[in-house]
């Protein structure tokens, strides 16, 4: 048996080089989508696909198992840091996943997904799902024998669901998820008997796009996101990026013609920037060293988009701001009238444009589907109908063509299946933080009132972002709200705000 201090230093020195790749390719990443010239695109899917590679190996590597078989072993193990077992955990389950993947099948994968991509683009462009069909069905045959590869408890698909939200099963999700549809479907049915129609004409005007990005930027620093270690820029979509830990980026994508987008959008990828800026230093240079799953990241970014942004509160503290930049748009406008435009509810075809309430209806309609892709109840081929017959089922509105309807997402085409459930699931980690952190800070409202978003954002450092990856979401849920997932809080949020929100008579 090696010795101990060696071991450890052998273990860091091949996760620095994985660090280092990693670090390269989430540059080249954030580059292409920002300000690369469109001419680099191919060169540059190369260049990060052999780096991919290179660290695909390196995580597999017979030095890497190794080197854990030896760091887990107990008198080794008990000798670690937290942050180190923790770090060693998590590159053990990567490890044992990846291995068991043949490498051929997993670059014939990688092959496909990008292919896909570009079929899918050109498929949702030409509203013609039967070209992109063959390659869905490709991928879920795939993701199907990574299945049985990697084993499964209960439902295929748990195997899927534990890759972006560990802990969370189909047993878990059906339950919650179909609490959710009946309830909001009630509520959506309320909301449509008392529908005065809400005028949000204000924010289709036209509005100056350098002043937007003023906007953006003073807002991300009110909110406490640190400039030093970070930056905001442009991109068609927008997304947020831990090149390190003290270099995380996010962007936006600014419209003349529809200021809250950008507006929300810039808040939101704030919520995910902070999280990412606010893990503990302890875990810096370990594996565990981000948000620790996809639906925490969602709640992060929705609590502060959804929960602050979309707040009376918050108007009424940030409303002097908007109406300095914007005075011909906004002079005449309230408080209260901007409230409700940007609180709309509309059932609509697009999830991305979809609001608060039937956002999660979108998600599950998707969630539905690709439950029963997976166990192969439903075939590919029956995709568009099932889809639309669902959103009509739950919405009450029924796509007309397909690129409005089953293609209108680019995940599939990207092999994310199990991708779709988290960002749901933010919504109700996002209202049942919410609940704890108002017993925790009595004075919430008047914080936002007041802009001091300063102990709102220590409370979620405390609570949440300074455990990175070192606790699952299903940990950290019962750490924080003292128990265990609970869409209750997210129910009765919707209908309290969306009561005041339409004047719905209280029950
Ligand atoms: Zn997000």
């Amino acid at each position: 048996m090696a010795d101990f201090q060696a071991t450890v230093e052998n273990y860091q020195n091949i996760t620095k080089k994985i660090r280092h790749l990693s670090e390269a390719i989430s540059l080249m990443h954030w580059d292409l989508q920002t300000n690369a010239p469109k001419g680099a695109i191919q060169g540059r899917s190369e260049a990060i696909g052999g780096l991919s590679g290179e660290v695909l190996k390196l995580s597999v590597s017979e030095e890497m198992e190794k080197t854990l078989n030896e760091l887990l072993k107990e008198e080794y193990f008990n000798q670690l840091s937290s942050a180190m077992k923790a770090s060693v955990l998590e590159d053990k389950k990567e490890f044992d996943r990846y291995k068991k993947v043949p490498q051929d099948k997993f670059e014939a994968y990688n092959i496909l997904t990008s292919k896909a991509q570009a079929v899918w683009q050109e498929a949702k462009g030409k509203n013609d799902f039967n070209t992109f069909q063959p390659y869905l069905e490709e991928i879920i045959t795939y993701k199907r024998d990574l299945i049985e590869l990697w084993g499964y408890e209960g439902h295929p698909y748990n195997t899927l669901l534990e890759e972006y939200e560990p802990g969370i099963t189909v047993e878990k999700l059906d339950n919650i998820f179909n609490y959710l549809k009946e309830n909001i479907i009630k509520l959506l049915q309320k909301i449509n008997a008392y529908l005065n129609v809400l005028d949000d004409s204000m924010f289709q005007k036209p509005y100056n796009i350098e002043k937007q990005k003023e906007i953006s930027l003073l807002i991300l620093d009110k909110m406490g996101y640190d400039f030093n270690k970070g930056r905001m820029d442009e991109s068609a979509h927008p997304f947020t990026i831990q090149i390190n830990l003290n270099d995380v980026r996010v962007t936006t994508n600014f419209d003349e013609h529809s200021f809250n987008n950008a507006f929300f959008a810039s808040i939101h990828e704030g919520g995910h920037g902070l999280y990412e800026q606010n893990v503990s230093e302890e875990l810096k240079n370990t594996s565990v060293c981000t948000g620790t799953s996809m639906g925490i990241h969602e709640s992060q970014s929705r609590f502060w988009e959804n929960m602050v942004g979309r707040s009376l509160e918050f108007w009424l503290y940030f409303e002097d701001e908007i109406k300095k930049a914007f005075p011909e748009n906004l002079e005449n406008v309230s408080t209260e009238q901007i409230y409700r435009a940007i609180n709309k509810i509309q059932p609509s075809l697009i999830r991305i444009f979809a609001d608060e309430i039937t956002y999660s209806l979108h998600i599950i309609v998707r969630y539905e589907l690709e439950k029963e892709l997976i166990s192969g109840k439903i075939e590919v081929k029956d995709l568009p109908n099932l889809w639309n017959d669902k959103m009509e089922e739950y919405l009450g509105i029924r796509p007309e063509q397909d690129s409005e309807g089953v293609l209108q997402d680019v995940h599939w085409s990207a092999g994310l299946l199990g991708y779709f459930p988290s960002y749901s699931l933010g919504n109700i980690y996002a209202a049942q933080f919410v609940n704890k952190m108002k017993k925790d800070l009595p004075n919430y409202h008047d914080l936002i009132r007041q802009g001091e978003f300063k102990s709102i954002l220590n409370w979620l450092k405390e609570n949440i972002h300074c455990h990175g990856k070192t606790l699952k979401p299903t940990e950290i849920i019962e750490k924080v709200t003292g128990e265990a997932i609970n869409p209750k809080y997210f129910i009765e949020y919707l209908e309290e705000k969306y009561s005041s929100v339409y004047n719905l008579p209280m029950e």
